[in-house]
């Protein structure tokens, strides 16, 4: 194909991927983002096959056959709580492929590296590899961890981050040994062992309730290693492709971490997490909470003018945005203001409570940001929590020994009633206990989200 037009192609679908990042960062757009990605990718893919000489087309064909027997039922079995993991394997693989990729590139030039004396290059493809086999390994953790395989608690040891910084330290001088040395290819081998043991020690040291800014972390890595691996092959798309996946997954790890109120050194080498039992923070309070019954909720937002949803992760869990939506109908039909207050880390995921309350087709202009929802509080009559906890934690805002100090969170407290739709008085993913769930003005209502919800539905019809 003439290399012109094949620039030109590339061109055409960076712009789709330019789009697709600006649609999907709002929700109204985000699925027109969607599909500008799977078109941008495919002029790419196909500009790719049609720029370059295939020898084998069969292994292509039955590549891409097995990807799609595998990827179709995933993409459409798994639910959204679980969709950080999946981003994970996603990212798995990528990495590895790059740094496949790069080895065996660097294993077939090798002579002519050898011969020009291409440092840059060699650096080039060592930096890649370093990134690609530790971003392999470190989002398998991270799956495993997020999945249940492996606990979620950090694996904390004297030591441990000497340790890991070692190993990240050799794969380093054993890059700048190869560049130097291009001829000993057996050191190739050390780098990649090396970084796959760095991204395992990494990622086993950090708590499960890290995992999604982690896999954002490493989302970037695998972008950084496949823009470097462009970069060797002279290939303009993967450049690009390359540094938007790179900066767009730390521009998500930046967002994620101060909505946390945390530093990435904190995220990666503070063991948060591993439910220390400090002065004002423990796992195993023992106080009497008193549950009370759906009628007695229906009862109070009867006489209730104003009243805010504050969604979290339990949401998800029990799938309850459709009766969410149905009761704040049922509130509106008789005059009561309805919000929604959106943490921006409710959930596991960034956007995971602005998703859920589209697919319910709540209206957009009733999901109030944390920032304009928390004024409004002490003039709500009633706040009713969903599946929520870490994110509305007055901790964050009082204890300085609790992990989730400095964290901003949902005001809820400051409504005139609090009441919270859970299953038990068990924390939340930071493993910090709440104690709004002891103040006066919190009604406890203990039971799945959706099932709670239904019943209090049910009790506002008959009144
Ligand atoms: P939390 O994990 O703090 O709390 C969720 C609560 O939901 C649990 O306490 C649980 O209580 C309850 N729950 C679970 N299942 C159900 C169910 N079926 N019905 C009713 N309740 C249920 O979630 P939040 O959304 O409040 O906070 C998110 C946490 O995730 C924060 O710690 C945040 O830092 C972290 N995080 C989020 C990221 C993001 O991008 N969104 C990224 C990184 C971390 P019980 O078991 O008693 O029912």
């Amino acid at each position: 194909m003439n290399p012109i037009l094949v620039l030109y192609l590339y061109l055409i679908s960076i712009i789709f991927f330019i789009l697709s990042l600006r649609f999907m960062s709002e929700v109204k757009t985000s699925r027109y983002g969607n599909w500008a990605a799977v078109t941008g990718m495919i002029i790419a893919v196909i500009t790719t096959l049609l720029a370059y000489e295939i020898h084998q087309v069969s292994y292509l064909i039955l590549a891409v056959l097995i990807g799609a027997i595998v990827g179709t039922p995933i993409a459409l079995k798994v639910p959204t709580t679980a969709i950080p993991q999946r981003t994970a394997m996603s990212h798995a693989f990528g990495s590895l492929a790059v740094a496949l990729v790069g080895a065996s590139e660097f294993l077939n030039d090798r002579t002519s590296i050898i011969v020009s004396n291409d440092y840059f290059t060699t650096a080039v493809l060592c930096g890649e590899m370093v990134l690609g086999f530790l971003t392999f390994t470190g989002s398998t953790m991270a799956f495993s961890k997020l999945q249940g395989i492996l606990p979620g608690k950090p694996f904390i040891y004297p030591g441990r981050i000497i340790v890991s910084l070692a190993n990240l330290g050799i794969a380093v001088a054993l890059s700048v040994y190869l560049v130097l040395n291009p001829s000993q290819t057996i050191v190739l081998a050390l780098i990649a062992l090396f970084a796959l043991l760095f991204g395992v020690l990494l990622v086993l040291a950090i708590g499960g309730a890290d995992m999604p800014t982690v896999i954002a972390i490493l989302n970037s890595f695998a972008g950084m290693s496949a823009a470097a691996l462009g970069f060797v092959l002279d290939n303009k798309i993967l450049i690009v492709a390359g540094s938007l996946d790179g900066s767009s997954g730390l521009v998500l790890a930046i967002i994620m971490s101060k909505a946390m109120n945390r530093s990435f050194i904190n995220i990666l080498f503070g063991g948060v997490g591993r439910g220390v039992k400090g002065k004002g923070t423990t796992l195993t309070e023992s106080r009497i909470v008193q549950g009370y019954a759906p009628e007695d909720i229906a009862t109070i937002l009867s006489s209730a003018r104003k009243v805010v949803f504050a969604p979290g992760y339990g949401l998800a869990v029990s799938q309850a945005q459709h009766v969410v939506r149905e009761l704040a109908d049922i509130l509106e039909s008789d005059g009561v203001d309805v919000k929604y207050a959106i943490h921006p880390v409710a959930g596991r995921m960034p956007g995971h409570m602005n998703v859920l309350l589209a697919e319910a087709d709540v209206p957009y202009d009733q999901l109030y940001e944390m920032e304009r929802i928390n004024p409004l509080f002490p003039e709500t009559d009633v706040v009713i929590v969903v599946g929520a906890n870490d994110v509305t934690n007055p901790a964050a805002r009082t204890k300085k020994d609790s992990p989730l100090y400095g964290m901003p969170v949902l005001e809820v407290d400051k409504a005139k009633t609090v009441v919270y739709i859970k299953r038990s008085t068990g924390p939340g993913f930071s493993g910090v206990d709440n104690e709004l769930f002891y103040l006066p003005n919190t009604m406890m209502v203990f039971g799945d989200a959706k099932k709670v919800l239904t019943s209090l539905i049910e009790s506002m019809k008959n009144q």
